[in-house]
């Protein structure tokens, strides 16, 4: 196939039913790809892919990629998005997360050696842990516990990147890393457990926000569309770009700072609560962005209340739709 003399990439995306592979995908399309989504449907939703399903140029396959995979399609890029995010999702099945991690990188890099094609994984701000520095710089190894609730996750993605940086020195292999901080948007699972879906739908329901510990613990939050430009910007760099890149927004925001935000875009007066601090959550996170400024020209463009903004109006329809009258909702 062809668009006007070019050919059309074909990109897998593995996770692509998720949150951020759900927005990845239509960029994808958008910019005239075929895509192949792999998902396993663990966190994520059909829903997500409603309108590519159907479209000639897209395609789902339930797979989980802990088993090996096999395609006939040409394949040009690999997005490697498939893994839980969610501190409570990912510690359901901590084994599992482990293994989607490494396993799921081995299968996935074997596929991209096999292809010829380059490949992407989404690593995490987790590879710095509680971190001993601020902001957190590439170049800094981290404080992991490798023996907590967390440690499936965190081990798991420190693993996947060493994956990565081998395939591409004993094998040749295209490969990228990104360092994902904080991101939110549209197309959040509304139960997902993560902060800034849990404080929207509970200051929309009229409920408790929930803060965990004092709330003085510090994210940085990046707008998904910031977040999926960058991605596709560090796909698209020359083959010696296989070190970590960090993409997130650097503005710093407390939890509790965060949970009055929310309060006030719409207009909810849930009361706060405290319960306690889950272990070995990171006090602060905040990205340097100077490696994704000069090596791909790329800056977050959305800042927290606009990307709240744009973000709310979703959750909303959401709750309205899962049968919460409109006068219910905030
Ligand atoms: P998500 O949970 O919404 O999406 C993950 C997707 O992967 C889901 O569709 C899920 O069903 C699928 N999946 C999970 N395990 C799988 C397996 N074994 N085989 C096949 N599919 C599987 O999470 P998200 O927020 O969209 O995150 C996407 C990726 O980005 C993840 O790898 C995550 O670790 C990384 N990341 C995200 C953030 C963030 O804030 N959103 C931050 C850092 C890193
Ligand atoms: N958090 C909170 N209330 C919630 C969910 C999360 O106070 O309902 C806190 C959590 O303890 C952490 C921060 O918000 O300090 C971000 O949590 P999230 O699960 O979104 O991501 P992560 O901890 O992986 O950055």
């Amino acid at each position: 196939m062809s668009i006007r003399g070019q050919a059309v990439k074909t990109v897998l995306v593995a996770g692509g039913a998720g949150f951020v592979g759900g927005h990845l995908c239509s960029r994808l399309r958008a910019d005239g790809a075929d895509v192949i989504c792999v998902d396993n449907l663990q966190t994520g939703h059909r829903a997500n892919l409603a309108a590519l399903t159907g479209q000639s140029g897209f395609r789902f396959i339930r797979h989980d990629i802990t088993a090996p995979l096999t395609l006939p399609a040409r394949i040009d890029e690999i997005y490697n998005l498939a893994c839980p995010a969610s501190p409570p999702m990912y510690q359901i099945n901590p084994i599992h997360t482990l293994k989607t991690s490494v396993l799921g990188a081995l299968n996935l890099l074997g596929l991209a050696k096999a292809k010829g094609a380059r490949i992407l994984q989404a690593s995490t701000s987790e590879i710095y842990g509680d971190p001993a520095f601020s902001p957190q710089v590439e170049s800094y190894h981290g404080n992991v516990n490798p023996v907590g609730p967390r440690s499936c996750y965190d081990e798991g993605k420190r693993a996947a990147e060493t994956l990565f940086h081998d395939y591409g020195i004993q094998h040749g292999v295209t490969t990228k890393i990104a360092r994902i901080f904080n991101t939110y948007g549209p197309g959040m699972a509304p139960d997902d457990g993560r902060v800034v879906s849990n404080f929207i739908v509970q200051a929309l329901r009229g409920h408790p926000i929930t803060i965990y510990g004092n709330g003085s613990q510090t994210r940085s939050f990046c707008f998904v569309d910031d977040l999926v430009d960058g991605l596709m910007r560090l796909m698209a760099t020359p083959h010696e770009v296989s070190y970590p890149v960090n993409l997130g927004n650097d503005g710093e925001f407390t939890i509790a700072d965060l949970a009055r935000i929310v309060l006030a875009k719409i207009g909810s007066s849930s009361p706060l609560i405290h319960s306690a601090i889950p272990a070995d959550d990171p006090r602060q996170r905040r990205p340097d962005l100077t490696l994704a400024r000069d090596v791909l020209d790329w800056r977050p463009q959305v800042g927290l209340g606009d990307g709240l903004d744009r973000t709310i109006p979703w959750f909303r329809a959401q709750l309205v739709a899962q049968g919460h009258t409109a006068e219910a909702v905030a």
